[in-house]
């Protein structure tokens, strides 16, 4: 790969009161590039992905997505932090899927589709509403525009949530363990809508337990443990032979 990477961390640390949840990660997502970050619970993966979205913020290290640092702007060769309207727009380029859905329960699927796009974006409500069509068609949903989220299923519910994500045009896609709160029937749905996105070129930062989407669509593979990255490869090669013990004891375990 060649050029800026889009996502770049440089010995990020972040601490949760004497909890060193990341203890200096080094990482580098270039455009195109599915990325699947795995490892224990609690090795810090999703709170490396709640930095890269602004939802939480570094201690230390540098962390730039698109060239930016996070958190901040650049002045006359000053830095200063943002402010949170600005940090809303940095992060209107980033979708995030969340395990638990986290879709506006009182709104129906539309309206949960084209609520950013005219709040953020200030995009006009017809095109927004086009756009969530078709966007609902590519996800397998298009029947379900008038539902509201509890009346459908998990799977078709994170789909909803996946497409709500894409409707802001994010440069990146973030996804946390998207299908662990789903039932194993509901998990391939899901899954199939993130291959798509993979094969159009969507640049994505995937945790996930799913070693066969790791293996089939990830470019890389992120092995993280105790807050730092152990090893990283592509997926044939850190899946079949890992380096690290820690990455074996690990793959034993879920494989
Ligand atoms: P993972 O996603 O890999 O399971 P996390 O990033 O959620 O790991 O957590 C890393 C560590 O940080 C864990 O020890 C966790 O308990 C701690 N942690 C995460 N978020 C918070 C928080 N908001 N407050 C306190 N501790 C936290
Ligand atoms: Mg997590």
């Amino acid at each position: 790969m060649t050029g800026e990477p889009l996502v770049r961390a440089e010995a990020v640390t972040k601490n949760f009161g004497h909890v060193r949840a990341l203890r200096g990660v080094d990482l580098e997502v270039y455009r195109g590039e599915v990325v699947c970050l795995i490892g224990p619970s609690g090795s810090g993966k999703s709170t490396f992905l709640r930095c890269v979205n602004h939802l939480e913020k570094v201690d230390s290290g540098r962390l730039t997505v698109d060239g930016e640092l996070v958190g901040y702007r650049r002045a006359r060769g000053k830095l200063y932090e943002l402010r949170e309207n600005e940090i809303c727009r940095r992060r209107a380029n980033i979708g995030m899927v969340f395990q638990n859905f986290n879709l506006f329960p009182h709104l129906t699927v539309l309206e949960n589709l084209i609520e950013a796009p005219i709040q953020v974006r200030r995009e006009p409500k017809a095109e927004a509403v086009e756009r969530a069509r078709s966007l609902l068609e590519r996800v397998g949903l298009s029947d379900k525009e008038r539902s509201h989220p509890a009346q459908l299923s998990g799977g078709q519910q994170q789909r909803v949530a996946i497409a709500r994500a894409l409707a802001m045009r994010p440069a990146l896609m973030l996804f946390d363990e998207p299908t662990s709160a789903l039932d194993p029937e509901l998990v391939g749905e899901v899954l199939e809508v993130m291959r798509g996105l993979a094969s159009d070129g969507m640049t994505m930062m995937v945790v996930t337990h799913e070693m066969g989407f790791a293996r089939e669509s990830a470019d890389r593979v992120v092995f993280m443990a105790d807050g730092v990255v152990v090893e990283s490869g592509p997926p044939d090669e850190l899946l079949r032979a890992p380096k690290h013990e820690r990455t074996r004891a690990f793959l034993s375990k879920v494989l």
